[in-house]
């Protein structure tokens, strides 16, 4: 037996994101070393490197693993990055970018699914993280610029706010749309910002702090 799940990760690498055009040597060591699994009910174990999107509870979705490599790629990171991620859900992209990057900020409006997730990621051994529980559509203004940015649900417009904490050079990647998404890298050049549809997506939508 396999109890790490070593293999099927190995598996889900090779077949499901490799083959459908991800290259970046980082992205594909990191996508076949975060044990996705453990983000996820154990009841759900049995699925946890298929290649769909999953249930976590409080109604949200693990994305599914080529969402997660793809839209980190985009990112372009090599190493020694201060990323900002919005919307921390089960934690398993924020691992996957921890790997990767130099340091994470990770925001959740969810408080128990930010402590779910904060609770795997400390067990893990994570020490780059840092966690707010709230609404990350404005951002972490005192952590900002960030080199690269990642908004895990959908925005309904480009959110501004956050091209606005974009280092220069830097990136973001972001779906945009209620009904119909796309999305969306964002770069920030010296005249501005340039904006970039890559796909269509299904996120579930950004929420507004009550
Ligand atoms: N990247 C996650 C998937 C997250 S699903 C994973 O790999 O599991 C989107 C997450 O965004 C949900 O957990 C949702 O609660 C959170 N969210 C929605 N609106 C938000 C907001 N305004 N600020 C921060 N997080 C938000």
């Amino acid at each position: 037996m396999d109890g790490d799940h070593a293999r099927e990760r190995r598996l889900m690498t090779e077949s499901q994101i490799r083959a459908r055009g991800v290259r970046d040597p980082l992205v594909l060591a990191a996508m076949a070393r975060v044990p996705r699994h453990l983000f996820m009910p154990e009841g759900l174990w049995a699925h946890a490197y298929a290649d769909e999107p999953l249930p976590i509870g409080e109604g949200q979705t693990i994305s599914q693993p080529y969402i997660v490599a793809y839209m980190t790629e985009a990112l372009g990171l090599d190493g020694g990055e201060k990323v900002l991620e919005v919307g921390t859900g089960s934690g398993y992209q924020t691992a996957v970018l921890a790997v990767i990057a130099g340091e994470v900020w990770t925001v959740e409006i969810v408080e128990t699914l930010a402590l779910r997730a904060r609770a795997i990621l400390d067990g893990l051994g994570y020490t780059n993280i840092h966690y707010r529980v709230g609404d990350g559509s404005e951002g972490w203004p005192e952590e900002a610029p960030f080199d690269a940015i990642i908004v895990t649900a959908a925005a309904p417009r480009m959110p501004a706010a956050l091209e606005n904490q974009l280092a220069q050079g830097g990136r973001m990647i972001v779906p945009v749309g209620t009904d119909l998404q796309e999305l969306f890298l964002v770069r920030r050049v010296k005249k501005g910002f340039e904006r970039d549809r890559l796909l269509g997506v299904r996120f579930v939508p950004l929420v507004k702090a009550s």
